[in-house]
């Protein structure tokens, strides 16, 4: 294989927005990776084709991205997708249409962030020893959906993990309650969003039993914190046709 051919050819979608941006600057500073087209709203998809772009990144909004990778899939690219709303529905919708497009890689990811993923991994272990669990996540007030897609793969986790183990509901007297005061159920797990200027993107895991609470928190204080895992996923998704969600397999855990 000539060097030439060893370098990945990338385009990134949502190129102008806070995480596109980030995204943009660190491919075209990463190894064996070009920067091939950059794609935002008004811009159109075709530049991806044009441009032989073999993997694309989307960090658009939860209302574009399924769309794009729709496109991306049926033209034989492959797609990094970092945007959140991706509920299980629209993630059977892209196994489907990768059923009809073998050899086809997409990978979602809630949260590129290390330690974002270590903090899910930790919840699920820690969820068969507590009787109760909320999450807290707070971020930017640019954020368009709420619970973040973190905080809902997190519950998802741990509601899984609590029900494996046979836990019963968990406690919980309120009978009269102001709505949105305990937070939206999420499998179960109540989940509450903070908005607030001058946060990135941050997540408390609050478990509590008889006589004592275990809280792991996470917070992502700069987008720089997402790179690492992008250029992971951008880098690997050309060997891992299918659907794969969440970092966890590229790292070596289960989930
Ligand atoms: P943002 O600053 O609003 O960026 C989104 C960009 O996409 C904007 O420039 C927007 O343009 C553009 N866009 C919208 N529709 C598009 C389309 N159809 N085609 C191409 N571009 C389009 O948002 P952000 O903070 O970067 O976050 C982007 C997404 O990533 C959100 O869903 C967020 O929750 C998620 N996120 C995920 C992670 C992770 O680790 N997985 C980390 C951070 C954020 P306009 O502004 O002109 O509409």
């Amino acid at each position: 294989m000539s060097e030439e051919h060893q370098v990945i050819r990338v385009a990134v979608l949502g190129a102008r927005g806070r995480v596109g941006s980030e995204v943009c600057r660190t491919v075209e500073a990463a190894e064996g990776l070009e920067l091939v087209a950059t794609v935002d709203v008004g811009d159109e998809l075709d530049v991806l084709v044009a441009a032989q772009a073999e993997v694309v990144v989307d960090f658009t909004t939860p209302d574009a991205a399924p769309a794009n990778v729709r496109w991306c899939v049926t033209r034989g690219i492959n797609v990094v997708v970092g945007t959140s709303g991706f509920s299980e529905a629209k993630l059977a919708e892209i196994r489907a249409l990768l059923n009809q497009h073998q050899g086809i890689g997409v990978i979602v990811v809630p949260n590129f962030a290390i330690g974002a993923v270590l903090m899910m991994e930790f919840s699920a272990m820690a969820a068969r020893f507590f009787q109760s669990v909320e999450i807290v996540e707070s971020h930017h007030p640019g954020k368009l959906d709420a619970p973040s897609g973190t905080a809902v793969r997190t519950a998802e986790l741990v509601a899984a993990a609590r029900s494996a183990a046979g836990l019963p509901a968990m406690p919980d007297a309120t009978a009269d309650e102001r709505q949105g005061a305990r937070g939206a159920e999420v499998e179960g797990v109540h989940v509450h969003s903070v908005r607030a200027a001058g946060l990135v993107a941050h997540q408390e895991v609050l478990f509590g039993t008889v006589g004592e609470t275990l809280t792991i928190r996470h917070d992502s204080l700069d987008r720089k914190s997402f790179m690492p895992g992008v250029l992971l996923a951008v880098r690997a998704v050309g060997g891992m046709p299918g659907l794969t969600v969440g970092l966890g397999t590229l790292l070596g855990f289960d989930s």
